[in-house]
This record gives structure tokens, C-alpha cells and sequence, in this order.
């Protein structure tokens, strides 16, 4: 029988510390720049692709990695170094997950490689599924693709928003609905290729948080792509609609997963790991402060109010992390998830740091409420982990509705 550990191998321990040096060295020392520029920091993914961490091979490895947190272990370590530029270096995995999850070996390794570019030309891809309308309700979508069967052609049409490099990408996989009489059932993911017209930046958002990251709308106005970028191919999409409309008209049955949910739902988990990481940053901050601070004649620490605070903040980031570590662990074992464990770990270390990061602005006083320490950063970056792949209301619906089997509205 295999021992239970919780210990990391020696390869794992390698890698993290690999990835902390790179957060230490690199990430870090540039965070407060690129969060006042609230641009894509360009120059530090060129870095991280010299080094192999912005790659398809740095993720497949990690993705691969038999115990299942190769993963959770990058994305804290990398958001540890600060969560607005670890979002641009890993915000085209968002994308590329999209690929891998519906796309077809040929389009695997046709359209991956391209949105990552290589050292000396880097590239980002987008992942575009929500809408100004459709958000939370992600079956209210209404981009609209038409098949033009005597070209072998999609034409998209709509508009996207809240799109992590959306416009500034090279590959936009884009969500579109090709029957809307079947709602999420109806969707379809499609591959936008570099360059191709009518596809267009709209507004970009000056935004609370994670200002690193670009996030724009994303206008298809007639964006025609060739039948060989709807991913998954049409034969497939065929065989799934004619399900869905089967079960449709025997008043519904077996529940099919949309290409949006389930590239989100392979992804919660990875988000929880990135929460705990901005939430570790802002505890070791807070706690050094603590150290060191002096009021009364003695360190700030020396009191119980402030040592319990840290007490606790350490708890629950260490029990974020096994939550996250166990959700990520079924994936790779491929146990089922009967009581929603993978939106348990991104709601749970979500909400660990929208709370630790507070609480370390609070104990650094008035310093914790300046530019000129990284907590006050770090709280306003923590704010998007209960906002985006799915709200914190949104993975409770999901938990309540998996534990009871009731559609709880
Ligand atoms: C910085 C950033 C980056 C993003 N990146 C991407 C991306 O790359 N690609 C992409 O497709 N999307 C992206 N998103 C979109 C993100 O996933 C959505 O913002 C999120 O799903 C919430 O949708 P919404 O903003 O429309 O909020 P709404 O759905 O309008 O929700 C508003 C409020 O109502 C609550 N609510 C809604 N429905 C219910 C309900 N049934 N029960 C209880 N409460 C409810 C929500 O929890 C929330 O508190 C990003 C968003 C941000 C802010």
C-alpha cells in the first residue's frame, strides 16, 4: 500500500525553488512598477521564457506531474512574487487549457506553440467566454457563430469583456453559441489566429487590482475563421448537438458540460493556489513587521492581539493549501468530485486572502496603507480570487448544489 505523505520529492522541491528564486529575483523587484504602469510587463515574461518558466513544456511538466501538484506549487510560488505579473505570465494558460480540453491533437499542436511565441518574440493568448451580459450566467452568452458551409468557414460575431490579454493576444479562443435553442448546451469554442480581421481591441480596464494584467473587451465584428479552428472539429460537434437535442426533447436527462465550464472547472484549483500565494506574501510581510515594529517599548508582536492574528492567518493560508493540494490531487487521480472539492479549494483560499491580505494592512499600520509597502498591493490584487473563475457565490451554488443533488437557486 503507498505511504501518506504530504512531503515533496526532491524533483518538486527542485522546481519549487527554481520558481521561488525567479518570484524572488525577478517578479518581485518589479511588481510596484508594473502595477503603477498597469501595462503588460513585456520584458519580465521575455525573462521568464529565457529561463523556460513562459512555455508549453514549463506547464506540461508541471501538469503532468503524477502526484498533481506541480501545479498548485507554480502558480503560488509565481503569485507569491506578485499576482499582477504572475497573471500575465500565466494568464495564457487560461487559453491553452481551452485548447487542450476541446481541441484535437492537430490543433494542440498548431495553435499552442503559437500563443506563447519563444524568447526572442513573446506572445499571450486569450481565453473569451464571458460577456457585458453574460457573466456569472455564462449560458446567457451571445456571440454567435454561423457555420458558411460553402467557404468551410465560421462567422463570429459579438462582444466579449473582461478578457485577461484580450486584443493584446495573438490566439483568442473565443466561446460562441452555434444553437441558441440549446443554450450552454449550444457552445462551441473557436480558435481567432493572429492578425485575422474584424477581431478588435475595445476599452481596456484601469482596474482595483492585478493592474499587471491587461484585460480588455474584445469586439468580432464578421471575424471569419476556417472549419478547422472550431476546436474539437465539426464531426464531433454534430455528434454532441444531436445529443443534446435528443435529450432536449425528451425533456433533458444526463447533464453534458459545456466547453466554458469545463475548462473553468479544470482551472479552480489552480486559482486557489494562486490566493494562497498573495495570501503567504502578505503573512510574511505582516509577520517580519510584527518582529520588528515597536510601540509601547516592545515589538508589536509581543502582543496577543497582533501574535493571534498571525496565529490564525497562518492556519488558515496552511489550510487553504491542502484544500487546494487535495482537489488538484483527485484531478490527477481522477477521482470524481461528489462534494465539489475543486470549488471548495478556490473559495476557501479566495476568501483566506481577501482576509489575510486586511489583516496584514492592518497590522502594518499606517505603513500597510502606502505604495511604499507591498501589502497594501497585495490586498487590492487579493480582491479578483473571489471574483473571477466563477464569484465566491457562484462556487457555493456549485458545492450546495453537488452536496444536495437539489437545483439550488
Ligand atoms: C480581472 C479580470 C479578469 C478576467 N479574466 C477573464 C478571462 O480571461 N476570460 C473570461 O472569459 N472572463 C474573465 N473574467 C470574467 C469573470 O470570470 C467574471 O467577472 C465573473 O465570472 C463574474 O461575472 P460578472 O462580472 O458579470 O458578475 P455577475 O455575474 O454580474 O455577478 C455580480 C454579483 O452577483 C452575484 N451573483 C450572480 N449570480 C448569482 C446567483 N445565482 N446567486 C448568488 N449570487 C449571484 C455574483 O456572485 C456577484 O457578486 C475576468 C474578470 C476580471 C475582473
Amino acid at each position: 500500500m503507498a505511504e501518506f505523505t504530504l512531503d515533496l520529492n526532491d524533483d518538486q522541491k527542485q522546481v519549487r525553488d527554481w520558481i521561488h528564486g525567479f518570484a524572488a529575483d525577478v517578479i518581485r523587484p518589479a511588481a510596484a512598477e508594473w502595477d503603477e504602469r498597469e501595462e503588460t510587463p513585456w520584458p519580465v515574461i521575455q525573462e521568464a521564457a529565457k529561463v523556460g518558466i513562459y512555455s508549453l513544456d514549463f506547464y506540461a511538466q508541471q501538469y503532468f506531474d503524477p502526484t498533481g501538484l506541480g501545479i498548485p506549487m507554480a502558480m503560488e510560488e509565481l503569485f507569491w512574487g506578485d499576482a499582477g505579473i504572475a497573471l500575465s505570465i500565466v494568464g495564457t494558460g487560461l487559453a491553452a487549457v481551452g485548447v487542450l480540453a476541446n481541441g484535437t491533437e492537430e490543433q494542440i499542436g498548431t495553435w499552442i506553440p503559437q500563443m506563447y511565441g519563444d524568447a526572442n518574440d513573446v506572445k499571450v493568448a486569450a481565453f473569451c467566454s464571458s460577456e457585458p451580459d453574460a457573466g456569472s450566467d455564462v449560458a446567457a452568452l451571445r456571440t454567435r457563430a454561423v457555420y458558411d458551409e460553402a467557404k468551410d468557414e465560421w462567422v463570429l460575431n459579438g462582444t466579449k469583456t473582461w478578457a485577461t490579454n484580450g486584443g493584446i493576444a495573438s490566439v483568442h479562443v473565443v466561446v460562441a453559441c452555434v444553437d441558441p435553442s440549446l443554450g450552454s448546451k449550444g457552445h462551441a469554442s473557436f480558435i481567432v489566429p493572429p492578425a485575422t480581421p474584424g477581431l478588435s481591441q475595445g476599452q481596456k480596464f484601469k482596474k482595483h487590482g492585478i493592474r499587471a494584467s491587461h484585460t480588455a473587451e474584445v469586439v468580432l465584428e464578421d471575424v471569419r475563421v476556417p472549419g478547422s479552428c472550431l476546436l474539437g472539429g465539426k464531426e464531433k460537434l454534430d455528434e454532441r448537438l444531436a445529443r443534446a437535442r435528443e435529450r432536449a426533447a425528451n425533456g433533458g436527462g444526463e447533464r453534458v458540460k459545456n466547453a466554458a465550464m469545463a475548462t473553468f472547472e479544470a482551472s479552480r484549483p489552480a486559482v486557489g493556489a494562486m490566493a494562497v500565494g498573495t495570501a503567504r506574501a502578505a503573512y510574511e510581510v505582516a509577520l517580519d513587521y510584527a518582529k520588528t515594529r515597536e510601540q509601547f517599548g516592545r515589538p508589536i508582536i509581543d502582543n496577543q492581539g497582533i501574535a493571534f492574528q498571525l496565529a490564525d492567518m497562518r492556519t488558515q493560508i496552511d489550510a487553504a493549501r491542502l484544500l487546494v493540494w487535495r482537489a488538484s490531487w483527485m484531478a490527477v487521480s481522477g477521482k470524481p468530485f461528489t462534494a465539489a472539492e475543486g470549488s471548495m479549494s478556490k473559495l476557501y483560499a479566495s476568501e483566506v486572502a481577501k482576509k489575510v491580505t486586511a489583516q496584514a494592512v492592518q497590522i502594518l499600520g499606517g505603513n500597510g496603507f502606502t505604495r511604499e509597502y507591498p501589502v497594501e498591493r497585495m490586498h487590492r490584487d487579493a480582491a479578483i480570487y473571489t471574483i473571477f473563475e466563477g464569484t465566491s457565490e457562484i462556487q457555493r451554488l456549485v458545492i450546495a448544489r453537488t452536496l444536495s443533488g437539489m437545483p439550488i437557486r
